[in-house]
């Protein structure tokens, strides 16, 4: 964990923090209680967040459960990432209107509300440093990613507490925020300590006129997430792991995934760094206007692997193994880095409970 200049923010002055952030005209996003997990919503202070309640994950398993009473990051993250900040889940590209002067297009002009998002996981920053570098590091950058993304301001939290899905640790990412963020809170006994990571979180924190941090908060913030990544009981050996994903191309094991898959694609939409859509032409009934609109895919279903007359993954086990394989070994080959950042949400939130780090211990044993 990075030591970085921190204040110490008692816990009856979070809500100054907050609205230090509002009155620069930012809306305050958060994770907020709904339909029995936490989702991001709008707030406007910190009594809308989920206080005294802790999540409780596992293998196609989530539960909130009550949690330590003056708490409000005791849960960690829910199904969703940033991902649906920047990269909308139905993003309409083009206008199509039919009239007597024949056919006219208007492209949907790229906006964004400048939008603070509190509670953000070192694991979520990883994943949205991936995305950056597919949507707009090329050669040709999504305007409306571009858009999203420079209007946010983002409110990270140490993760003091891991899931028993987490592996964070394993992939470098977490369970510290180390850079990517404006602001990075700890979540202590006695309140907070926050710390900037950005221009414009200096200002806020210099707004509020904090005590610094002394060394006991510290090294009680430093235990607190190193306790937490010793914590984690699932990792990933990344050592040589790209060579053996791809040696591992006719491994029996796959069978034995596909007996258990759904191919639901429960595990792509609620991954941070997958980024397949389709785009889709959405005709009014009079059918004189349409709209163009780019929607969230699945490299799982069988519509995205269908090319000129072929499918080329026909099967459950293809599906997998190739999203298996692009996360741990051809994504380091198209964008420099593992496309996993040990979240565990696709363990959590797959109904049948399968478990990435499970595969790729099975996938890297000899044949059976
Ligand atoms: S593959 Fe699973 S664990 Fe890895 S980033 Fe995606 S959802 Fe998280
Ligand atoms: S691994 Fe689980 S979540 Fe993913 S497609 Fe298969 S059944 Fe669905």
């Amino acid at each position: 964990m990075t030591d970085r200049c921190a204040f110490k923010l008692p816990r009856d002055r979070f809500d100054d923090l907050l609205q230090a952030i509002r009155q620069r005209n930012y809306l305050l996003l958060a994770p907020v209680e709904r339909d029995g997990s936490v989702m991001w919503g709008e707030i406007e202070g910190s009594r809308e967040l989920a206080w005294g309640k802790a999540d409780s994950q596992a293998p196609g398993s989530y539960r909130l459960e009550a949690g330590h009473p003056e708490r409000c990051f005791e849960v960690t993250h829910g199904p969703q990432s940033l991902k649906s900040l920047t990269f909308s889940p139905r993003q309409k590209l083009v206008h199509v209107r039919c009239g007597d002067d024949g056919l006219t297009f208007d492209s949907e002009a790229a906006e964004s509300k400048p939008t603070a998002v509190i509670g953000v996981r070192a694991c979520d920053l990883a994943a949205l440093k991936m995305q950056e570098r597919i949507f707009i590091e090329g050669e040709y950058a999504d305007p409306y990613f571009k858009a999203r993304r420079e209007k946010l301001l983002l409110v990270a939290v140490n993760c003091t507490r891991a899931q028993p899905t987490c592996f964070c640790a394993s992939m470098g990412t977490g369970p510290a925020a180390e850079s990517g963020f404006d602001l990075v809170l700890t979540e202590l006994e006695e309140g907070f300590l926050v710390a900037a990571g950005s221009r414009t979180g200096e200002e806020i924190i210099a707004s509020l006129n904090l005590d610094a941090a002394g060394e006991p908060e510290q090294e009680e913030a430093r235990q607190a997430v190193e306790a937490c990544a010793a914590s984690q009981t699932r990792s990933i050996n990344t050592e040589q792991l790209p060579q053996a994903m791809y040696a591992a191309h006719d491994h029996p094991h796959w069978d034995d995934i596909a007996s258990r898959c759904l191919s639901c694609a429960n595990c792509t939409m609620v991954c941070p760094t997958c980024f397949c859509h389709a785009v889709e032409e959405v005709p009014t009934l009079s059918r004189d206007e349409s709209e163009r609109i780019r929607v969230w895919d699945s490299c799982f279903t069988p519509e995205h692997g269908y090319i000129h007359g072929k499918n080329m993954r026909p099967a459950t086990r293809e599906r997998y193994r190739m999203w298996l394989t692009h996360k741990l070994a051809a994504w380091i080959d198209q964008f420099g880095s593992s496309g996993c950042v040990g979240c565990g949400r696709c363990i959590t939130w797959c109904p049948v409970g399968i478990d990435l780090t499970a595969e790729v211990a099975a996938l890297l044993e000899k044949d059976a």
